[in-house]
């Protein structure tokens, strides 16, 4: 944990979030300002600025839960994406994998989340 960490706080629960999944090493929910309908984050919560920061087994559950969040969005077409570093766009200082569904069609994306 690091007491400056945004994301940490949403762990932490200091800050409010709508959470879509979490077990004791992983948190997903979603982003506060989303790229499309339905873009969701999902972190380790052991605190690592890098993905070379992050233990193994951390690791090791982010892309099942990222694979979980896109078969309940129904999606398609989508991008995963994980920035390190500020030239490579990195604004928040937690590893964050950015799962972002597209539309099927143009006529856009029909998502509802399930409730908490
Ligand atoms: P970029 O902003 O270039 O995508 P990052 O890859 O570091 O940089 O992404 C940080 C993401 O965190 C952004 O999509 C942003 O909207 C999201 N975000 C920042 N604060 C919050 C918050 N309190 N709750 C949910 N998402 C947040």
């Amino acid at each position: 944990m690091s007491a400056a960490c945004i994301f940490c706080k949403i762990v932490k629960g200091d800050i409010p979030s709508f959470k879509l999944f979490e077990s004791d090493k992983v948190l997903a929910f979603l982003d506060i300002n989303p790229l499309s309908k339905g873009h969701a984050l999902v972190i380790p919560k052991f605190h690592g600025e890098k993905l070379t920061d992050i233990p193994d087994d951390s690791l090791a559950e982010i892309l099942p839960v990222v694979k979980k969040l896109v078969k309940a969005t129904g999606a398609e077409n989508y991008n995963v994406l994980q920035n390190n570093g500020r030239i490579a766009h990195q604004e928040v200082d937690h590893v964050h994998f950015h799962m972002i569904p597209k539309p099927n069609s143009e006529e856009g994306m029909g998502i509802s989340w399930p409730q908490q």
